[in-house]
């Protein structure tokens, strides 16, 4: 089974998507994470995507879909897998409906975390990033036990270089102009959940998990 986490960027899909997994048993994969990985290992990928990233651009479709089902064929797909920040364009929704198709896989929902433009631009001014492993933290909301550090492998934390005020103001264009068609698409194919993303992080995440809980019984009665 498959679920799609779909919002701005800053709107909590990858803070949401990472409790989920720790309740349900799914796998988050993040697109943004494999890339940034990457772009750490210095490998080819990393080298061709660090431009995009950083600028706050989109990587073309083909290239981000591939390093997707790279990750798929690996398998360690748990109860289901959570696509966190895939996709991101029409071309790449399409992209994945072959792959799932191919792979007789089910999109069991779309969760949509909506919050306004000052909720994200805020999240995203406050983040911090372990270069390390990845983990985010947020200097009021969720700030790591010691200052500065991670708490799951104690690398010093920074700020992600496309964090700042120019690349975030692009991303936000971006997902307005290219990604936001999205929510129509799947609406249209009866799997989108809306969720209010506004509230604090807990709040979210009732949300998130009645929305879960709604759609994979639906899920399972459609078989
Ligand atoms: P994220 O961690 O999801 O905010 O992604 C960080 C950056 O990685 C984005 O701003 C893009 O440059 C790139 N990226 C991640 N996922 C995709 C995708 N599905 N399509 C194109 N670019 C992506």
């Amino acid at each position: 089974m498959i679920w799609i986490f779909l919002g701005a960027p800053g709107a909590g899909k990858g803070t949401q998507a990472e409790r989920l997994q720790g309740d349900f048993g799914f796998v988050q994969i993040s697109t943004g994470e494999l890339l940034r990985e990457a772009m750490r290992a210095g490998t080819e990928l990393g080298k061709t995507v660090q431009g995009y990233v950083t600028r706050g651009e989109l990587v073309p479709d083909d290239l981000v879909a591939a390093v997707l089902q790279e990750r798929l064929a690996q398998g360690n797909t748990g109860n289901g897998v959570i696509l966190d920040g895939f996709p991101r364009t029409v071309r790449q929704a399409e992209i994945l409906e072959e792959i799932l198709q191919k792979h007789c896989w089910q999109l069991c929902g779309v969760l949509y975390l909506e919050a306004s433009e000052e909720v994200v631009q805020e999240r995203l001014g406050g983040r911090r990033n372990c270069p390390q492993c990845g983990a985010n933290y947020h200097v009021v909301t969720m700030p790591p036990k010691v200052d500065g550090r991670c708490d799951r492998c104690g690398a010093e934390l920074v700020i992600r270089p496309d964090d700042t005020p120019d690349a975030i103001r692009n991303r936000l264009e971006v997902y307005h102009r290219q990604t936001e068609p999205l929510v129509a698409f799947y609406q249209q194919r009866g799997v989108l959940e809306r969720v209010d993303a506004s509230g604090d992080v807990d709040e979210v995440y009732r949300s998130v998990k009645e929305a879960v809980s709604r759609r994979w019984r639906q899920c399972l009665a459609d078989g």
